[in-house]
C-alpha cells in the first residue's frame, strides 16, 4: 500500500473535519483542479493537496503532514512552480484562498495574507497614495515573490521587496504559528526576507509602503529590426539615469491572437519600458534621448503607480510556458551583439519574451538590517521565456532559453536571481554564499528533516 492509499482510505477525513478549507487525495474529484497552478506546463502530482482558508488550516495541515510522514510544498499561485522538485508522495499546501489585505495608511504598511497577489495590495494601497514594491505582473503572488527577493518597478529607488518586510507570520515545520520580526525569531525573520520559503509555511506578510502616487511611465515600441541600435542606446542611457528610474529592454514577440491589441498583434518589437518617480516635465526630459530615436509607439504618461502591473504586458491567464533567467555582472556592447544574434529579427527564435532589466541604484547598496539578499551586486537581469502550447514547442523553448543564457555566459554574475531562476537549482546557486551558509544553519535548527520543499532547496548544515 502506498502513502496515497493510506491517506485516501483513512485519515484525510480527519483533516477535512479539522479545517475550513479542502483536502484532496490523488485521484479524487477536485484533485486536478486543486493541484493546477498558473504555469500549465507544470504537472505536479502530490499525494495530497490542501487548499487552506486560514493560518489555522495551515497549522492543521502541517501537523497532519508531519504525523503521516509527508513532506510539504507551500504554494500560492504556482507562478514559480517550474523549478520545484517532483511532489510525488508530498503534500501541496495551497494558500490560494487566503487573500485578505489590510492597509495602514498612517503607518504606511500593508498586511497581506499568503495567498494575496500583487493587485490585491497595489489597488488598495494606491487609494491612499501609497505604492508597494510589486513586480511586473499583477497576479504573481506577494509571498513567493517577496520570499525570493522581489524586483519591482521601484527597485532602483527602494531596493528589493524582501528588505521592506517588517514582519511575517508563519507555521514552523513543527506546526506552530509564530510571528517573526526584528525582535522575535530574528533568524526566521532574516531567512524569509530573500532566502525563499524553506523554513516554514508563510501565512501573512507585513511590508512598508512608499509615498508614490503617480509615476511617469510607459513603453517605447520599435520594430524588432532596430534591436541592436535601440539596445545600445538604452544601455548608454541607463548609465545616465538617477535611482528614480527603473527600466528594462524587452524583445517581445506577440502572438496573432484576438486578445492582443491590433497594432501589436502577431508582431515583434524591441521595447524600452521604464517607470520614473518624477513629474511629467522631468520624465519627458529624462526619456528624451530614447524618444528622439523615433519609436513607432510611445505610451509614456503620468499613470497611477497601482497600474504599473500592466506595463510589461505579462500574461495574466494561466499559460503553459518555460523560461529561465540569470544575473549579469555587465551588459556591454559585446553582450548586446550576442543577444541580438540569438533573438534578433532574423534569428528564427520561438521565444516570446526576452528581458534585460537594469539593476543598480538602491539594489546595489546593502539594506540596513536586510535579510538573506541584503543587496544585489549584478548590474542587469536576463530573463527569457516562451509559451509552450504544444509539446514539441516545449523542447524548442527550453533549448533556445538555454542558448540565450549560454550566449551571455561570459557576463554571468557569480550567482543567479532566486526569483528568475526557473529551472531546478539549489539555493546555493541563487544566493550570496554567506547567506546560503547562514540559511543552512537556520534550516538545521528549524527543519533538520527537510520537511519543507522550496523552489530552490537548502540542505541543513551538518552538526
Ligand atoms: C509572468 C511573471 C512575471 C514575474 N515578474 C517578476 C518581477 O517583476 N519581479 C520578480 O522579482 N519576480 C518576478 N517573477 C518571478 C516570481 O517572483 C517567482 O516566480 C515567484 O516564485 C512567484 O511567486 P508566487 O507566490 O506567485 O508563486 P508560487 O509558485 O505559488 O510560489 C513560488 C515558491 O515560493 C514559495 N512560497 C510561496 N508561497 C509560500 C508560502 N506561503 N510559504 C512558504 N513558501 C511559499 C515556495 O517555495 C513556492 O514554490 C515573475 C514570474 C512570472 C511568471
Amino acid at each position: 500500500m502506498n502513502t496515497t492509499d493510506t491517506i485516501a482510505g483513512r485519515d484525510l477525513d480527519a483533516l477535512r473535519a479539522a479545517i475550513a478549507g479542502q483536502a484532496f487525495a490523488a485521484g479524487e474529484a477536485g484533485y486536478d483542479q486543486a493541484r493546477q497552478g498558473w504555469n500549465l506546463a507544470v504537472d505536479a502530482r502530490p499525494a495530497v493537496v490542501v487548499v487552506a482558508e486560514s493560518a489555522a488550516d495551515v497549522a492543521q495541515a502541517v501537523r497532519y503532514a508531519r504525523a503521516h510522514g509527508l513532506r510539504i510544498a507551500p504554494q500560492g499561485t504556482g507562478h514559480g512552480a517550474e523549478p520545484l522538485e517532483p511532489l510525488d508522495g508530498a503534500m501541496l499546501l495551497r494558500t490560494t484562498r487566503m487573500r485578505k489585505v489590510g492597509i495602514d495608511p498612517a503607518a504606511r504598511t500593508a498586511r497581506a495574507e499568503a495567498g494575496a497577489v500583487w493587485q490585491d495590495v497595489t489597488g488598495p494601497a494606491g487609494e491612499h497614495g501609497l505604492a508597494a514594491l510589486a513586480g511586473s505582473s499583477p497576479n504573481v503572488g506577494v509571498a513567493g515573490y517577496t520570499l525570493g527577493g522581489g524586483l519591482s518597478w521601484l527597485a532602483r529607488r527602494y531596493g528589493l521587496a524582501a528588505n521592506s518586510v517588517t514582519a511575517a507570520e508563519l507555521v514552523t515545520p513543527g506546526g506552530n504559528l509564530v510571528r517573526v520580526d526584528a525582535g522575535h525569531e530574528p533568524d526566521l525573520f532574516w531567512a524569509i526576507r530573500g532566502g525563499g520559503g524553506s523554513v516554514g509555511v508563510l501565512t501573512a506578510l507585513e511590508m512598508r509602503l512608499y509615498p508614490v502616487g503617480d509615476v511617469y511611465a510607459g513603453n517605447l515600441f520599435f520594430p524588432i529590426q532596430r534591436a541592436a541600435e535601440v539596445l545600445h542606446a538604452w544601455r548608454e542611457w541607463t548609465a545616465t539615469v538617477p535611482d528614480e528610474v527603473t527600466s528594462m529592454s524587452h524583445v517581445l514577440r506577440l502572438p496573432p491572437l484576438p486578445e492582443v491589441p491590433e497594432p501589436l498583434r502577431g508582431r515583434a518589437f524591441i521595447v524600452v519600458e521604464a517607470a520614473c518617480l518624477v513629474d511629467a516635465g522631468a520624465g519627458a526630459d529624462l526619456t528624451g534621448p530614447l524618444r528622439r530615436l523615433g519609436p513607432e509607439m510611445d505610451t509614456f504618461a503620468m499613470i497611477p503607480a497601482a497600474t504599473l502591473g500592466q506595463l510589461n504586458m505579462d500574461p495574466v491567464e494561466p499559460l503553459p510556458n518555460r523560461g529561465d533567467g540569470a544575473f549579469l555582472a555587465g551588459f556591454p556592447v559585446a553582450a548586446i551583439d550576442a543577444l541580438v544574434a540569438e533573438v534578433g529579427w532574423d534569428s528564427g527564435t520561438v521565444l516570446n519574451s526576452v528581458e534585460v532589466r537594469h539593476l543598480g541604484g538602491a539594489l546595489a547598496r546593502p539594506a540596513a538590517g536586510g535579510g538573506a539578499q541584503p543587496s544585489v551586486d549584478a548590474s542587469h537581469l536576463l530573463f527569457a521565456a516562451g509559451a509552450t502550447p504544444a509539446p514539441d514547442l516545449s523542447s524548442a523553448v527550453r533549448t533556445q532559453v538555454q542558448a540565450v543564457k549560454h550566449a551571455l555566459a561570459p557576463w554571468r554574475a557569480s550567482y543567479d536571481s532566486y526569483n528568475f531562476k526557473q529551472t531546478a537549482a539549489p539555493a546555493s546557486a541563487v544566493l550570496p554564499p554567506a547567506s546560503y551558509r547562514r540559511l543552512q544553519e537556520i534550516k538545521a535548527a528549524y527543519d533538520p528533516d527537510q520537511v519543507i520543499i522550496s523552489t530552490h532547496p537548502v540542505w541543513p548544515a551538518r552538526p
